[in-house]
């Protein structure tokens, strides 16, 4: 957290109240140093994983730059999109939009596989305000002329590595061909290798660059253990560690759908109340277990990676990673799902003798060596309240547009205003400082 407050930030009224109502009381550093960039415009390329606040850093500034525009969406149309890998994901970003906007006239709309398309068709037909979409389902309804992206002012790119990891970067290509040129532009990854890299140079201008640290995550809160296992052991191993009388909400995650329905029925056998979640349940149904899941009707959920992406829930105390992930970034994201909001949490890691790998290239992610059950550093969980690192940087930016104070045009962006100017005596009201895209200088 920093000591900049939303206030300064340059927030508006309905926005600082939502966040009260909400309990928010101070910025995390990505939305203290995101803000204010957005709210002036700017292109961001934000490096920041789930959990540290990301998503209020970009919808914040959006709503009120929204409601500073003087533009109704027209039928089928939506004033700023912002896609997500996967639908829990786009839920979740929905259901914060609610919450943040409640005092405001924003309209939002989602486009999703896995739901009924026709209410989907018809949440479009007045147009929106924002529009949260999948890829996929979103081009399908572009391509039956449902959705048009011609005047979307606004585009953001959330978790594009899982968007690369799940195959959708020529859909996103499509779609962003169907925005205008001159909008603002947002893409957020938790890594960036090198396919995003090339696409952030294509789709962003002149962005300025916001990057938290995976370790400030919450990594610092949670005890990390490894424990050596023969494959063949796993199952009752873990049964064993979840029977322990700390474990109250615990998430296991496998690598494949399989494995999670085994690891489910295995646990369900034992007598815990376990659910498993992965992409090929349907959306109800995912949406289902998550519910059980939150209200305590079930106890252990056990998913795969990409349903992991959504899951917010406050409480879990532990995470088993049943199988270690190929990529060391999701390690970092499995046990993000514990330790949320300043709170503690466990990660208990099990890995058989062909995992060895996988675990020396987390370790090198993580630039340090997790501690080995049983062994001498065997660590108990933390209760000494420790807070994140890196909240330091943020605290030294600052909005200028305080108090309500009118947007600034960029310096040298006055020219590119006047090159832009192709759209003036259009009905559109156009934002000052839009430019053509691949102009810059
Ligand atoms: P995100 O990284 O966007 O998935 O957010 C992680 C969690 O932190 C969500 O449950 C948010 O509701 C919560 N959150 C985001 N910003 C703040 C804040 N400034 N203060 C308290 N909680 C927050």
């Amino acid at each position: 957290m920093t000591t900049i407050s939303f206030e300064q930030l340059g927030l508006s009224r309905p926005l600082l109240r939502a966040l009260g109502e909400a309990g928010y009381s101070t910025p995390t550093p990505i939305q203290a140093q995101a803000i204010p960039l957005l709210l002036e415009d700017h292109d961001l390329l934000g490096i920041a994983q789930t959990g540290t606040g990301k998503t209020a850093a970009f919808t914040l500034p959006l709503i009120d730059n929204l409601r500073d525009d003087d533009v109704r969406a027209a039928p089928r149309q939506a004033r700023a999109l912002i896609l997500a890998p996967t639908r829990e994901l786009v839920v979740q970003i929905a259901d914060n939009i609610k919450a943040y906007a409640r005092h405001t006239p924003i309209r939002t709309a989602v486009v999703m596989g896995g739901v009924n398309m026709g209410s989907q068709i018809r949440a479009m037909a007045k147009g929106v305000d924002i529009l949260l979409a999948t890829p996929g389902r979103l081009l399908d309804l572009i391509q039956q002329k449902q959705v048009d992206l011609s005047q979307t002012d606004y585009l953001i790119l959330d978790e594009a590595d899982r968007m690369l990891d799940m195959g959708f970067i020529r859909d996103v290509r499509k779609i962003v061909a169907r925005l205008p040129e001159e909008r603002q532009t947002m893409l957020f990854s938790a890594t960036m290798p090198t396919e995003i890299t090339k696409l952030a140079r294509e789709i962003l201008w002149q962005p300025k660059r916001v990057e938290i640290e995976a370790k400030s995550v919450a990594v610092d809160r949670i005890t990390q253990q490894i424990h050596h296992v023969s494959a063949r052991e796993k199952a009752a191993h873990l049964a064993n560690l979840l029977s322990d009388k700390d474990v109250g909400r615990a998430i296991v995650f496998t690598r494949t759908k399989r494995g999670a329905n085994k690891v489910m029925q295995y646990l369900d056998k034992a007598g815990f109340n376990a659910e498993a979640i992965h992409g090929n349940k349907s959306q109800n149904a995912r949406q289902q277990t998550l519910e059980n899941f939150r209200n305590g009707r079930s106890s252990v959920l056990v998913a795969t990676d990409i349903a992991s992406r959504g899951i917010d829930i406050d409480d879990v105390t532990h995470v088993f990673n049943y199988e270690l992930p190929h990529e060391p970034e999701s390690y970092v994201h499995r046990i993000g799902r514990t330790a949320r909001k300043g709170t503690e949490g466990v990660a208990i890691s099990l890995c058989d003798p062909g995992e060895r790998a996988q675990l020396r290239s987390i370790e090198r992610l993580l630039k340090q060596s997790i501690p080995v059950a049983g062994a001498a550093n065997d660590d108990k969980p933390r209760t000494d309240g420790a807070m994140p690192k890196g909240s330091a940087a943020s605290q030294q930016r600052n909005g200028k547009r305080h108090n309500g104070a009118k947007k600034r045009t960029p310096q040298g962006e006055q020219e590119k205003k006047a090159a832009s100017h192709k759209n003036a005596g259009q009905h559109r009201w156009r934002r000052r400082t839009r430019r053509p895209r691949r102009q810059a200088a």
